[in-house]
């Protein structure tokens, strides 16, 4: 395979910089997908990929579907690391780096680098006082799905706390699996740092049709074992409870290492996804990057950032120019039966044109922005998105009137 990679004529084969060694920090999506675009593009130094957890590297999105609900055993990634070059150290933590001396720290010893590649994603928030309560869950790695996995055969009652996009994923697997589901959110709807509350509001209504009770403007005061109270006195029986309140960057072992972290914790990266330190990038859930399109920094915890983001890395590395990152962000849900999908960026004040009735199966929201659209929800539409995401990319005009039209393609609004 090097040999058929290596043959291709892209920069870095046949130079020097060939003899570097790159190491990658994270074996999720982005860490993975960035080994294989530097073989790719003819990278033939060596490469490293160091993960945290003992699993061979795996694939998230299936933990809140086909996993959790035993349809599918796991979700390794297909990828003959081997026969790639990639030298894999699995169950390494990596606890700290040394830009200037290009060195990783490690309980085992150093690793050093020529390149060093951040991808170490996301941690889900944990509710405050739950440490070590028993039937408290998370959901973001393969074993916190295994754990849940009896708890659905079981048919507990569950609470979930939080009403976004992986509460939304594991109530529906709950009530599939035919659990009595409660899910507490503090907003006044689901989704609330999502989409604007018109949007939102339909989704409401999923919860309900599924049996899911959703109890909106409710806080957890405290959870004990067996049931979860609220703050205005409220006892909720829970087997279980999910927590599902966010996610923030797994940065917190570069707190000394001098490389520029931004509000939310995540690494600061440049439109190349470089660090403000020497040879060392970050890509996807654990960074952010400055957004051409939409003019403003965008940190983005989806799959498809952890697919097309390793793509800039890989050609910034083998002196590709110009190895600029400027997607159009897409993500997809499964929730209660439907496919939504989201694809671009929108603000408050761009202007909204709906296509369809919210309380049918099949509707979408678009953005535009000076006539022309920037972001597009589908809810059963995948045409929509598609035709949607291209015309984003090509930030081409559309007329609102034709727009609002949902018998007529998408496309076809196009001035
Ligand atoms: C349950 C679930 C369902 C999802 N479903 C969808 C979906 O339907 N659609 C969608 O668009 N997105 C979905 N996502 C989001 C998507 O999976 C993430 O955006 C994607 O996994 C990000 O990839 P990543 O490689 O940046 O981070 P991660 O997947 O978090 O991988 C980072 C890896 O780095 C490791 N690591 C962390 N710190 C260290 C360290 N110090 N040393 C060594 N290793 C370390 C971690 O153990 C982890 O394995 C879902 C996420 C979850 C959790």
């Amino acid at each position: 395979m090097s040999e058929q990679l290596s043959g291709n004529g892209t920069a870095g084969s046949g130079t020097a910089a060939e003899q570097r060694h790159v190491v990658v920090v994270g074996a999720g999506m982005a860490g993975v997908q960035t080994a294989v675009a530097l073989r790719e593009r003819g990278f033939a130094g060596a490469v490293t990929l160091i993960g945290a957890e003992p699993h061979q590297p795996y694939d998230r999105p299936p933990l809140s579907k086909a996993v959790l609900l035993g349809k599918a055993e796991g979700s390794a990634f297909d990828i003959d690391f081997e026969a790639l070059g990639v030298t894999l150290q699995l169950g390494r933590e990596v606890t700290g780096v040394r830009p200037a001396d290009h060195e990783l720290d490690t309980a085992t010893g150093p690793v050093p680098y020529d390149v060093l590649v951040v991808a170490t994603g996301a941690e889900p928030t944990r509710l405050p006082g739950t440490d070590g309560v028993p039937g408290v869950h998370l959901l973001r790695t393969l074993d916190d799905a295994e754990r849940l996995r009896p708890v659905l055969a079981e048919q507990h009652d569950v609470v979930v706390v939080g009403a976004g996009w992986i509460g939304a994923e594991f109530a529906t697997a709950a009530r599939d699996a035919g659990c009595r589901v409660t899910v507490v959110e503090a907003a006044e709807r689901p989704l609330a740092g999502a989409l604007p509350a018109a949007v939102a509001a339909p989704m409401a209504a999923w919860y309900a049709d599924a049996g899911a009770a959703l109890r909106t403007h409710a806080r957890v005061a405290h959870v004990e074992p067996g049931a979860v109270v609220l703050d205005d006195g409220t006892r909720l029986p829970a087997g279980a409870v999910v927590v599902g309140i966010g996610a923030r960057p797994a940065t917190a072992w570069l707190a000394d290492s001098g490389i520029a972290l931004g509000e939310h914790r995540e690494i600061v990266a440049d439109e190349g996804l470089r660090t403000s330190a020497p040879d060392v990038y970050a890509v996807g859930d654990c960074s952010s990057f400055p957004s051409r399109r939409y003019g403003r920094r965008l940190m983005v915890h989806h799959w498809d950032n952890a697919l097309q983001g390793p793509r800039t890395v890989a050609a910034g590395i083998v002196g590709e120019t110009p190895a600029v990152y400027d997607p159009v962000p897409y993500f997809w849900s499964e929730q209660f039966g439907r496919f939504v999908q989201y694809a671009g960026h929108h603000e408050a004040a761009d202007t909204t044109v709906w296509r369809g009735d919210p309380a049918g199966a099949a509707w979408s929201v678009c953005w535009l922005r000076d006539g022309a659209l920037v972001a597009v929800l589908a809810v059963g539409k995948p045409r929509d998105l598609a035709q949607g995401r291209k015309l984003i990319e090509a930030g081409t005009a559309l007329d609102a009137e034709l727009l609002a039209d949902p018998a007529r393609p998408l496309k076809s609004a196009a001035r």
